[in-house]
C-alpha cells in the first residue's frame, strides 16, 4: 500500500466511504474503474479490461469510459442493480498544484436515478422506506423524479404482514431502506426479506438516527405537510419520510415533495400479487412485456402522467362508490360529446411530463427549455375550461388559477427554441428588459455606432481623413496622417506613432470600447439573472401548476377510458347496493381486441339464490377465458371505467382473488401443485362475503382422488364459511352434483357442436352441466396420432360402461356417497365453548366489589387454574 500513487490513495478514501457502489473517477475526460469495480464493469458492459501499471508485478485492473457518454453506460449499471458513485474533478486540472482535488457528488441508485436512459416515462420509479415505530410499519415511498410521495402504515401488533407484503410488490419500488429495528424482526425476515431476495428487489438496513433538528427535513416536510390533507405532525410517518430525505441527501440527490398521499390500504379493492399477475393486469404471464395486459388494452392516454396515473387506477380500484360515479360522470360526458373529447385529447397531447418538469424546477435544475415546456402545457389551460364548460364539469376547474399571466410573462421572456445551457446568454427575447435591448443594439450595432463616433470627430475637426480601427494589442483607436498631428483636438490622447501614422484615443470611444468589449458577458449574466428571476417566478406558482398538472393527468386517463368505451361499445355500470352481479353479453377485453369473432356471455349472481357457479366444459371451451373477464370487469368498473358489456349492474366487491392459469414459482422451489395449493389457501384465508373468487381447475395437479376431495371440499367451504360470489371451473364433472346440496350453487357449462369425430367449441356459457369432457376430441384437434386415439376411445368406453362412480349423492338422503359409501356433509364448526373461567369472569359484576374483593376474586381465579392444571 505504501508505494500506492496518490491516484490509488484517492480511489481507496473514497471506496471506503462507497464501498457498496462502483466508484466512477474522472480523469481527464474519462471515467475510470479500478480494481473489482473494473471487473465488474468490465464483465456487465462489455468494454475491454486494462491494467494500470502493466508491468509492475501486481497491475491494477481498470477500465474506462468517456465522460460525455457516461449516462448511457450508468444507466445500463444501474438498470442492472448496481450503484454508481460520481467521483468529480472539483478544482481546474490546469491550477492544481499536484493531484487534482476530487469529491463523490452524487451517488446514483436505482431508486434515486433520474437518468432518462433508466426511467421509463409511463411507469413511477419509487425509493421506499419501512419504518418500526410502537404500533405501526410504516411503508413511504417517493418517485424522485417527480416528487410524488405517499404514505402508509399497517399495524405491527399482528403477526401477518401479508397485507404489507402485497402493498410492497403492489408499489414495486426500485429499492427499499429497511429500519434497523425492523430488520432484526424474525417474523419480518422470514416474511418480506425473503420476498424481497426472491424478487431481486434492492433494500439495505438503515440505521435511523430520530434527529429533528435535520433542517431540511423540515423545510422538506413541511412543504409536504402544506401539500398533503391527513398527515399529522407528530405522526410516525414523518419518520418514515425522514428515511427518505437522509438517504437523498446521503446520495446528494436533490428531490422536492410535489405531493403527498397518506392513504389506508383498506380503503381500495385489493389487489393480492398473484391476482395481478395471473389477470396480466400490467405484464403478461409469457412474454413479460406489456403486450396482451389489460393496460396495453385501455391505455389511449396521450402524456406520460397520464399512462403512470393508469397504471395507479388499474391497481388501485376503488371502493367507495361516489367516487366511483365520479369518474363515471365524467367518462359519461366524454362518451356523449365526441367532438368534445377529441379535442380535449388534441390539447392534452401538447403537455409536456408536467410533474417531471416541475421537480426540476423545485430543484433550481429547470433550464430555458423546461420553462418553454411548462409554459406549452400551461397554454392549454384556457381551451381545457372551455371543453369542460362545455361539458358542464366547470366544477373540476373551480378556484383553479388560470395562470394566464404566468404563461404570458415566459412567452414574452424565452425564446421558443431556448438553448440548453442558462450561462451562454440566447434565452431572452428582446423587449423584455431595457437594459438588456440596450447591451444587444450596442452589440448589433457597433459598427454604426462606431462609424457615428468616427463621423463626429470629423465634423467637429478638419480631420476629414480620420478613421477609426481596431487591433488586438490597443483594441480601437482614431488614425491620422502624421501630417495632420497637429490639428488634434484637446480631448485626443495619443497611444501610439508610427512612421506616417498617429494613433489616439478619446474618453468617449474608450467607454464606447468598454461597453462593446463587456458587452457580450453582460448580456450573459444578465440573462441568466433574468432567467432565474423567472424562474423564482414561476416557482411561486407551483401549487397552482401542481393542480393543473393533476387534472391534466386525471382527465387524460378518463378521456382514455371514454376513447376505449366508444371504440369498444362499452357500457356504463350500474354500482348497486344489493348483493349481485349481472352483467348482460361480457367481453373479456384483451381477448376481444384480438378477434373479430367474440362471443359474448352473462353472468348471474345474486347472494340470495346464485352465489357459487360451477362451470364445466371442454379444455379450449372458453373457460378461462370467461373467468378472467368476469373479474376485469368488475375491477374496471371500480377504476371508474365503463366494461365490455352490454349490461353490468354490480355491488362493489372489497377482494379479487384469482386462482387461474398454470403459475409455476419452481424458482422459489415450489412445484406447480404447491402454488396452486398456496394461492387457495391464501384466497380461503383472506376473502370476505363482499370479494369476488375465481378458481379455475383446483386440484387438477394431483391424484383424481386427491384432487377431487380438495375441489369438493374447497366449493363446501366456500359456501359455508366465506358465501362470496365464486366462479370455479374444472373439469371433474363428479363435482356438478354438488350443486344438490345446496341451492345457491348452479352448474353451467361450455357449450360445444359435436359430430362424430369432431367438435366445435362455441365459447358460449349456458346452465347446466356437461356430460363429457372431449378430452380425446381435443387431443384430435392437436394432431395426436389416430392409432393412439381409437385405442383411448376404446379405454374409455369400457370405464364409461363399468359405471363407477367415484364421488357422489344419494338422491333420496341427500347425502354424500363415496364410492356408494354414504358420509356427512361438511358444516361450519360451532363455535368453542368458553372455557369456564371466562364465563366466570364475564358473569361477574366488577362494580360491585372494592379494589381489595376484586384482588380476592383474582387470587381465587388463580388458584382455581392450578387446581385444575394439578388435576391434568
Ligand atoms: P379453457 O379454459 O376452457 O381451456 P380458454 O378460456 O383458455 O379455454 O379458451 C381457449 C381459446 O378459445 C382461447 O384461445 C380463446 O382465445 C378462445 N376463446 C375463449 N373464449 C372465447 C369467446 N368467448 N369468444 C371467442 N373466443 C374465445
Amino acid at each position: 500500500m505504501s508505494s500506492e500513487t496518490p491516484l490509488m490513495k484517492q480511489f481507496h478514501e473514497f471506496k471506503a466511504q462507497h464501498s457498496d457502489a462502483i466508484l466512477f473517477m474522472r480523469c481527464g475526460d474519462f471515467y475510470e474503474m479500478f480494481h473489482e469495480d473494473a471487473k465488474t464493469v468490465s464483465r456487465e458492459l462489455q468494454i475491454v479490461l486494462t491494467s494500470r501499471n502493466k508491468n509492475s508485478p501486481n497491475p491494477i485492473p481498470m477500465a474506462g469510459i468517456p465522460h460525455h457518454a457516461y449516462e448511457d453506460y450508468a444507466a445500463k449499471l444501474i438498470s442492472k442493480g448496481y450503484k454508481i458513485a460520481m467521483c468529480e474533478q472539483v478544482e481546474d486540472p490546469k491550477l492544481a498544484k499536484g493531484l487534482v482535488k476530487r469529491a463523490v457528488t452524487q451517488v446514483i441508485t436505482p431508486g434515486t436515478v433520474t437518468l432518462s436512459g433508466v426511467l421509463n416515462p409511463s411507469s413511477h420509479n419509487y425509493l421506499c422506506s419501512l419504518y418500526l415505530s410502537k404500533e405501526n410499519i410504516v411503508l413511504s415511498y417517493i418517485d424522485v423524479s417527480t416528487g410524488q410521495a405517499k404514505v402508509t402504515r399497517f399495524c405491527n401488533q399482528s403477526n401477518d404482514l401479508t397485507s404489507l407484503k402485497e402493498e410492497i410488490l403492489r408499489v414495486a419500488p426500485s429499492e427499499i431502506l429497511i429500519h434497523k429495528k425492523l430488520m432484526d424482526h424474525a417474523i419480518f425476515q422470514e416474511e418480506i426479506l425473503k420476498y424481497l431476495m426472491e424478487k431481486s428487489i434492492a433494500f439495505q438496513k438503515w440505521e435511523h438516527r430520530i434527529s429533528k433538528t435535520t433542517p431540511l427535513f423540515f423545510e422538506w416536510i413541511s412543504k409536504a405537510v402544506f401539500n398533503s390533507s391527513g398527515l399529522n405532525k407528530n405522526d410516525d410517518s414523518l419518520m418514515a419520510l425522514e428515511i427518505l430525505f437522509s438517504y437523498m441527501e446521503k446520495c446528494n440527490i436533490q428531490s422536492e415533495v410535489v405531493s403527498l398521499t397518506h392513504y389506508q390500504t383498506e380503503q381500495k379493492l385489493l389487489l393480492d400479487p398473484n391476482t395481478i399477475r395471473n389477470l396480466e393486469l400490467l405484464q403478461s404471464l409469457y412474454s413479460q412485456s406489456k403486450d396482451g395486459t389489460l393496460f396495453s388494452t385501455l391505455d389511449k392516454t396521450v402524456t406520460a402522467a397520464g399512462a403512470r396515473l393508469l397504471k395507479d387506477y388499474i391497481l388501485n380500484p376503488l371502493i367507495d362508490k361516489d367516487e366511483i360515479e365520479t369518474r363515471y360522470s365524467i367518462v359519461d360526458a366524454f362518451v356523449e360529446n365526441f367532438t368534445q373529447l377529441h379535442a380535449m385529447r388534441d390539447e392534452l397531447s401538447n403537455c409536456y411530463d408536467l410533474f417531471r418538469l416541475l421537480n426540476r424546477l423545485l430543484n433550481q435544475n429547470a433550464n430555458g427549455k423546461d420553462l418553454i415546456a411548462i409554459k406549452r402545457s400551461l397554454h392549454i389551460i384556457p381551451v381545457v375550461k372551455s371543453i369542460l364548460s362545455e361539458l358542464n364539469l366547470d366544477h373540476l376547474v373551480q378556484n383553479f388559477d388560470s395562470l394566464e399571466e404566468l404563461v404570458s410573462l415566459i412567452q414574452s421572456a424565452l425564446i421558443e427554441d431556448a438553448p440548453q445551457k442558462i450561462t451562454d446568454g440566447g434565452l431572452i427575447l428582446g423587449g423584455y428588459d431595457q437594459e438588456l435591448d440596450r447591451l444587444h443594439r450596442l452589440l448589433n450595432d457597433q459598427d454604426q455606432l462606431l462609424a457615428d463616433l468616427e463621423q463626429r470627430e470629423k465634423d467637429s475637426s478638419t480631420l476629414k481623413t480620420l478613421r477609426i480601427k481596431y487591433n488586438r494589442v490597443f483594441g480601437y483607436y482614431l488614425e491620422i496622417p502624421k501630417s495632420q498631428a497637429a490639428e488634434v483636438p484637446d480631448h485626443f490622447v495619443r497611444r501610439q506613432t508610427l512612421t506616417n501614422v498617429e494613433r489616439y484615443t478619446t474618453p468617449e470611444l474608450k467607454l464606447l470600447e468598454t461597453e462593446l468589449l463587456s458587452a457580450k458577458d453582460k448580456v450573459c449574466s444578465l440573462e441568466y439573472k433574468l432567467f432565474q428571476d423567472l424562474r423564482d417566478q414561476v416557482l411561486q406558482k407551483i401549487s397552482s401548476i401542481k393542480q393543473w398538472a393533476q387534472l391534466f393527468s386525471y382527465l387524460d386517463v378518463l378521456g382514455s377510458f371514454a376513447t376505449k368505451a366508444i371504440h369498444g361499445q362499452y357500457c356504463r355500470p350500474q354500482i348497486v347496493n344489493d348483493d349481485v352481479l349481472v352483467i348482460e353479453n361480457g367481453r373479456h377485453p384483451v381477448v376481444e381486441d384480438t378477434t373479430d369473432s367474440f362471443i359474448a356471455n352473462d353472468h348471474y349472481f345474486n347472494a340470495g339464490s346464485e352465489l357459487v357457479h360451477i362451470i364445466t366444459g371442454p379444455n379450449m371451451g372458453g373457460k378461462s377465458t370467461y373467468l378472467r373477464q368476469t373479474a376485469m370487469i368488475v375491477l374496471m368498473a371500480q377504476m371508474g371505467s365503463f366494461v365490455p358489456a352490454d349490461l353490468c349492474k354490480m355491488k362493489v366487491f372489497d377482494r379479487i382473488f384469482t386462482r387461474v392459469g398454470a403459475s409455476d414459482d419452481l424458482g422459489a422451489g415450489k412445484s406447480t401443485f404447491m402454488v396452486e395449493m398456496s394461492e387457495t389457501a391464501y384466497l380461503l384465508k383472506h376473502a370476505t362475503n363482499q370479494s369476488l373468487i375465481l378458481l379455475d381447475e383446483i386440484g387438477r395437479g394431483t391424484a383424481t382422488f386427491d384432487g377431487l376431495s380438495l375441489a369438493w371440499s374447497v366449493i363446501e367451504y366456500i359456501i359455508v364459511e366465506l358465501q362470496c360470489m365464486t366462479l370455479f371451473a374444472t373439469h371433474y364433472h363428479e363435482l356438478t352434483q354438488i350443486s344438490q346440496l345446496n341451492n345457491k350453487i348452479k352448474n353451467y357449462s361450455v357449450s360445444v357442436l359435436e359430430s362424430k369425430r369432431e367438435i366445435l367449441f362455441q365459447h358460449k356459457i349456458v346452465r347446466g352441466s356437461a356430460n363429457r369432457s372431449y378430452g380425446i376430441h381435443v387431443a384430435r384437434l392437436a394432431g395426436m396420432p389416430d392409432s393412439l386415439l381409437e385405442r383411448a376411445d376404446s379405454i374409455l368406453s369400457d370405464l364409461e360402461s363399468s359405471k363407477q362412480t367415484v364421488i357422489g349423492l344419494d338422491t333420496k338422503s341427500k347425502r354424500l356417497c363415496i364410492h356408494g359409501i354414504q358420509t356427512p356433509l361438511f358444516e361450519k364448526p360451532s363455535p368453542k365453548a368458553k372455557h369456564p373461567i371466562l364465563e366466570k369472569i364475564d358473569q361477574t359484576d366488577f362494580n360491585s366489589m372494592t379494589p381489595i374483593e376484586a384482588l380476592h376474586y383474582l387470587y381465587d381465579l388463580k388458584e382455581e387454574i392450578r387446581q385444575d392444571k394439578k388435576g391434568k
